[in-house]
Formats: structure tokens, sequence, C-alpha cells
């Protein structure tokens, strides 16, 4: 396993592998890897010749006094996770290579951007978008593989795709969770052991508005009052960013509820900012 960090020789790499007719599957990530972002790499490994992955810690997508100093980081470990899946190369960039002086463009995904992640945090997709669309210019992708734990995200990187003509297939990914339903992140690592014990509370809420629908419920109303319901039983839930159900391809509000929709939470337990959804299809 190859581990670049300098975009030259990123490039030369990339050339040699396209030259040789291989696919390229890649997995753009921040580190601290979990099962949430192997299961990625398994599926991108299975599906092309030549498995690249990324991590960097995007300062762009961090707002001021958001968790960018204390983000987890673990190189060695991440390393021998990607070996392990059988990456072939890491693009381990330094910020100053992404975003040298004199950087000033950005990318911008307009309306799916401020809504759900985009109220708390108005610069959020802006980096997040920014930073996936100069990946993919580095590693020139045929498919690019996300979680649906984000989902906001990969609808809106699939947006960019479409809006931009850009040359590959974004693939997304099941979320991965641990036995309790917690979805697997790195922001977990926060979390005290009773605030662990407390997390899966935003998934128990999120399932509780999914049973309502199953009933019958129509109302957006009376589904988000029964996700605040069951989070407002845990006390260790400092705050509640927002508790939605929109329409789950353009993240709107629906009223009845119909078609495929979105139920989606933030919350703040300790110092942890956790976001959670689940997909609901109705007929
Ligand atoms: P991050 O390192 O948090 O930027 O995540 C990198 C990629 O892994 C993103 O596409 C995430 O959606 C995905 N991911 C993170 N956690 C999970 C999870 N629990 N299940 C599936 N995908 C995940």
């Amino acid at each position: 396993m190859e581990v670049v960090t300098a975009i030259e020789e990123l490039r030369r790499r990339i050339r040699e592998v396209k030259a040789g007719g291989a696919s390229i599957g890649f997995v753009p990530t921040m580190g601290f890897l979990h099962q949430g972002h192997l299961s990625l790499m398994e599926r991108a490994r299975r599906e092309n010749d030549f498995l690249v992955i990324s991590i960097f810690v995007n300062p762009l997508q961090f707002g001021r006094g958001e968790d960018l100093d204390r983000y987890p980081r673990d190189r060695e470990g991440d390393l021998a996770k990607a070996r392990k899946v059988g990456c072939d190369l890491v693009f381990f960039p330094e910020e100053k290579t992404l975003y040298p002086p004199g950087f000033t463009t950005y990318v911008q995904v307009e309306g799916l951007s401020s809504v759900l992640c985009g109220v708390s945090r108005p610069t959020h997709f802006r980096g997040v978008a920014t930073v996936v669309n100069k990946l993919f210019n580095l590693v020139q992708p045929d498919r690019a593989y996300f979680g649906q734990k984000d989902a906001q995200q990969a609808i809106l990187i699939k947006r960019m795709v479409a809006d931009l003509n850009m040359n590959l297939e974004v693939v997304v990914c099941p979320t991965v969770r641990e036995e309790d339903g917690l979805a697997m992140s790195s922001r977990n690592n926060y979390l005290t052991p009773q605030e662990r014990r407390a997390a899966p509370v935003l998934y128990r809420a999120l399932k509780a508005g999914e049973e309502l629908i199953a009933g019958g419920e129509r109302s957006p109303r009376a589904v988000v009052r029964r996700m605040e319901e069951v989070i407002a039983g845990e006390p260790l839930v400092k705050k509640v960013d927002y508790l939605v159900v929109v329409d789950a391809e353009n993240l709107q509000e629906k009223d009845p509820l119909e078609g495929s929709l979105l139920l989606a939470g933030a919350v703040y337990i300790g110092k942890a900012r956790l976001i959670d959804n689940i997909i609901v299809n109705l007929a």
C-alpha cells in the first residue's frame, strides 16, 4: 500500500493506473477509521481494480468553535486498517497542500446546504463540497463511496456531481451501527462511558418516528413530536439541534407525509454532536 502526501506524486500514480486501464474506487474520509469507513472501503475494493482512500481533516468544513482542534487522529492505526482491507493508495495530504496561500475558490451547492445540519453549521457543506471536488479532480475516480450516515452530505455530493457534469458514479452505502443501534462515528470517541450508554437514544427516537408512520400517521408534526418525546426521556441530551421528517431526495418538508422520507436528527451529548437518520419508504 502506498501512502502519498504530495499532489504531484498522486497525479503521477493516477496517470499510471489509468494508462493501465484500471478502474478507480475512492473513499474520502477524515480518518480515525471505524467499521463504517471500512464497509465503504470493502465495497469499493470489490467493485474497482484500484482503491484510493484519502485521510484529511478538512478545516474548511469546521465552523468557529467546533471540534477541529480536538478531532481524533490515529495515523498508524488508520494505515494498518486501510492495509488490511486492501487499499492500494492512501492520500494523506497536509493542510497547506490542499489550501496553499491565496486559495479562494469554493463550491456552493445551494438550497441543500442551508437546511438540517446547514442551519447550525452554515459553512459546513461549502467546505465539504469544495474539498470533495478537489479530491475528485486529483483522484479522478470511476466510483466514489459515501455513507448514508451523513445523508445530507450524500445527497449534496450527488447533486454536485450531476450539476457539474462530473464523470463518476456516487455510491451510497448503508449506515453501520453498534449493537445497541448507535451509528458508528469518529465523534463517538468524545463520549464518556455514561454518555455512550445514553447515545443510542437518537436512533431510538428515529425508530419511534418510523413506527408511528408505519401505524398510519401522516402528519410530520406528530412524527417530530414523537421523536422529541423519546429524546426528552434522556437527560444526558444537552440540546437538540434538529429532529425532522423531510423528503429524502430534496430535504424539503412534506405535509402530509408520502413517498420516500428521511427521518433525521442531530443532538448534543456531552462534547459530541451526534447525527443519525433513517429512510422510510411509503408506497
Ligand atoms: P468521515 O470520516 O466522518 O468524514 O466519514 C467518511 C465517510 O464515511 C463518509 O462518507 C461517511 O458518511 C462515512 N461513514 C461515517 N460513519 C459511517 C457509518 N457509521 N456507516 C457508514 N458510513 C459511515
